[in-house]
C-alpha cells in the first residue's frame, strides 16, 4: 500500500481537464441588474439566479482507494461469473453506484438469507461481522470479500484486544453497517460510544484493562474531543498512535478546511447515507459556512445562491468523479466564468483486488 503524499500549491484550472469550454460570460463581468438575471447567454448559456462568480473545488474529493477496489470487485465478478453476482448491502453508500451496477447485473440483497443456495456473494466495502461469513458458508456461497483493508484493521485490533481481556470503546455511529460489522467480531467486548457526553458518562465493564477503536469515517475533530475525554476519564486506556479515521476521510475534511475561509457555500457531492459526505458538511457548519448534501446536479436549488459569490465543491470517498463534473457543467451553463481546483494533497493510495478473484482466471461465463 502506498501512502497519501502531499504536494504543495497544486492549483490548477478545470475548464481545461477535457470538460466543455466553459461559456463567455458578458463583457463586464457579474455585476448584473435583476432582470438580467435570467437572461440567455449567447451560446445557450443562462445566467446564474444569484451572482456566483466563482466556483472552487476541493481536493482531493471523490473515490478512495477502497471504494475504487469495491467497485472494481463486483465489476470483475460480473466478468469472471456471469449475471447476477449478490452483494449484501450497498457495495458502497452512493446511488449512483449502486443503480450502475444493478443495470449491469448486480444484485442487491439486505441479508445473506435472501442468496439462493451456491451463488455468488460479495461483502461491502464497510465489512461484516463473522456471523454474516458464516452464515454464507452454511448457505454454500461462493464469498468475495471487498471489505476494506483500512476497516479489516480495526476488525483485527478489536479481535486482539479482546482475545486479550481488554474492554473495547468502539467510537462511531449506531447502525452503520461497519459499527455492526466490527462490534460483531467482539460483541461481549464492545461498548459503544457517538459523543462526548457518551464519553463522559461512560462506565466501562472495567478499567484496568480498555483500549479504544474507531470507525474509519468519522469527524477528525468530534473523535479528538472524544478521545480526550476517554484519556481524561481513563489515563491508561490504549488505542492506536492515531485513531483509526481513514486517510480518505481525514485528506477530504482537510481539504473543506482549506476551502472555507474562501467560499460562502459548500455543495457535497454524495448520498444521504455517506458518513464520510455528512461529516464533510458537518465540518462546514461547524464554521458557520452554510452546506448542502446532493446526490447529483439535479439536487441543486437555486435559491441557495441568492447573494453568494464564490461556492465550494466536494465529494465523498464514495462519489463518482463524473458526478462533481456535472455539477460544474451545471455552473457553467449559467454563465459562472471560473470554476478552478483548489488542493495541495495528493492521494496515490492503492489496494489490490480481494484474493478470490485475484486467483480466479475463470473466463466470463457465457
Ligand atoms: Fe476505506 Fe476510508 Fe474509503 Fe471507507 S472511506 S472505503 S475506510 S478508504
Amino acid at each position: 500500500m502506498r501512502i497519501a503524499a502531499r504536494v504543495p500549491g497544486l492549483a490548477a484550472a478545470v475548464s481545461n481537464l477535457g470538460e466543455p469550454a466553459a461559456p463567455t460570460p458578458p463583457s463586464g463581468g457579474l455585476s448584473h441588474s435583476p432582470e438580467e438575471i435570467t437572461r440567455p447567454l449567447p451560446g445557450g448559456a443562462i445566467l446564474a439566479r444569484g451572482l456566483v462568480q466563482r466556483v472552487i473545488l476541493a481536493s482531493p474529493r471523490g473515490y478512495c482507494a477502497g471504494v475504487e477496489r469495491a467497485v472494481d470487485t463486483v465489476e470483475r465478478a460480473l466478468e469472471l461469473y456471469g449475471e447476477p453476482v449478490y452483494v449484501r448491502k450497498q457495495i458502497v453508500h452512493n446511488s449512483h453506484v449502486v443503480r450502475e451496477l444493478s443495470e449491469r447485473g448486480a444484485v442487491f440483497v439486505d441479508s445473506v438469507e435472501d442468496v439462493p443456495e451456491g451463488a455468488t456473494l460479495v461483502f461491502s466495502a464497510h465489512g461484516v461481522a463473522p456471523s454474516v461469513r458464516g452464515a454464507s458458508e452454511a448457505r454454500g456461497l461462493r464469498t468475495i470479500d471487498a471489505t476494506c483493508p483500512l476497516v479489516t484493521k480495526v476488525h483485527t485490533q478489536a479481535r486482539r484486544y479482546a482475545d486479550a481481556g481488554y474492554a473495547i470503546v468502539l467510537i462511531g455511529h449506531a447502525g452503520h453497517e461497519e459499527v455492526e460489522g466490527t462490534t460483531g467480531e467482539a460483541p461481549q467486548a464492545i461498548v459503544l460510544v457517538e459523543s462526548v457526553a457518551d464519553a463522559e458518562a461512560l462506565e466501562p465493564p472495567q478499567a484496568e484493562r480498555l483500549a479504544y477503536i474507531t470507525q474509519t469515517t468519522l469527524s477528525v475533530d468530534e473523535t479528538h474531543a472524544i478521545v480526550d475525554v476517554l484519556r481524561r476519564r481513563f489515563p491508561h486506556i490504549e488505542g492506536p498512535e492515531k485513531e483509526d479515521i481513514c486517510y480518505a476521510t481525514s485528506n477530504r475534511q482537510w481539504a473543506v478546511k482549506e476551502l472555507l475561509g474562501e467560499v460562502e457555500l459548500l455543495l457535497v457531492i454524495g448520498s444521504l447515507n455517506s458518513s464520510n459526505s455528512n461529516r464533510l458538511v458537518e465540518v462546514a457548519e461547524a464554521t458557520g459556512v452554510p452546506a448542502h448534501l446532493i446526490d447529483d446536479a439535479e439536487a441543486i436549488d437555486d435559491s441557495w445562491f441568492d447573494g453568494v459569490e464564490v461556492v465550494g465543491v466536494t465529494s465523498g470517498a464514495s462519489a463518482p468523479e463524473r458526478l462533481v463534473q456535472e455539477v460544474c457543467d451545471w455552473f457553467r451553463r449559467r454563465g459562472v466564468p471560473d470554476v478552478a481546483e483548489h488542493g495541495s494533497v495528493y492521494e496515490d493510495v492503492v489496494f489490490k483486488l480481494p484474493p478470490e478473484l485475484r486467483r480466479s482466471k475463470r473466463p466470463a461465463a457465457a
